[in-house]
């Protein structure tokens, strides 16, 4: 079904370029709309977990670093970023007034079983207590997050760990299209609605990784690859739109991802 509402536990990865200004600073509007559409899903009863990036881009505003920045710069600028990144999520949730709690994971947390088992019961009791999970990657360990990764994996991961049934990819753009030209020639017509299987010839649509070697649309076919094969869903949208979850329920642009 082409609807968040039909879907109990609901992971939401929200994109670094949604939730930040070219210049680090917080895009304000778009973090208040998300969180409004985060709280109308709790109040139908949906489980929600976030996965947020924005650590790395918040942290560029106020540590004075270089253009382009080495890794231990790049961890500097996350370990004070996430405070900012958590600091604007817990004025935002507090609006409707709900409790947040944050989890720091690497790659290998959502893979060793002692480890998984403890995010696990981590998530399964804060949601059981009504307090939203945030979960960002441990930047300050997990290396090679900061220099090829990206958040796309770490939520697909996230969503098989804690058996969800959708997870919601905000994004800068609406969805996979038939050519990365199309994209950048505006092209909203190519905008494919549907993928039931993950084939050659959709990893040929979205291209490469983006400019900064990270991220882009590769990793959220690699995510919806892992989403696929645990029985989850997975829609991509853009995180800049009125209402970017609500919007999904009246058929907002975007791309499901659905068997
Ligand atoms: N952990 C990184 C951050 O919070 C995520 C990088 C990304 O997904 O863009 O900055």
């Amino acid at each position: 079904m082409q609807n968040p509402n039909s879907y109990k536990r609901i992971v939401i990865k929200v994109g670094s370029a949604v939730l930040a200004k070219p210049n680090g600073s917080l895009n304000h509007a778009i973090l208040s709309a998300i969180s409004e559409d985060i709280a109308w899903l709790i109040k139908k009863n949906h489980e929600v977990l976030v996965v947020s990036s924005g650590a790395i881009a918040l942290g560029r505003k106020r540590i004075k670093l270089s253009n382009a920045p080495t890794l231990s710069e790049s961890q500097a600028m996350a370990a004070h970023g996430q405070i900012e990144l958590m600091s604007a999520w817990k004025k935002n949730l507090n609006k409707f007034s709900i409790p947040i709690g944050q989890l720091l994971l690497t790659p290998r947390d959502t893979e060793l079983k002692i480890s998984s088992d403890n995010a696990k019961q981590t998530i399964s009791k804060l949601l059981e207590v009504g307090c939203l999970p945030i979960i960002n990657e441990n930047d300050s360990t997990a290396t090679d997050e900061i220099k090829f990764g990206d958040n796309d994996l770490l939520a697909a991961k996230v969503a098989k760990l804690v058996k969800a049934d959708l997870l919601i990819m905000l994004s800068r753009i609406d969805g996979l299209h038939a050519s990365e030209e199309d994209v950048k020639k505006n092209k909203h017509g190519s905008l494919i609605k549907e993928v039931k299987k993950i084939t050659p010839k959709i990893k040929k649509m979205a291209g490469k990784a983006s400019d900064m070697g990270k991220g882009g649309m590769i990793s959220k076919i690699e995510a919806a690859e892992i989403c696929l094969k645990n029985k989850c869903a997975m829609v991509i949208t853009s995180g800049s739109n009125k209402k970017p979850i609500r919007g999904l329920s009246t058929r907002a642009k975007s791309t499901w991802f659905i068997k």
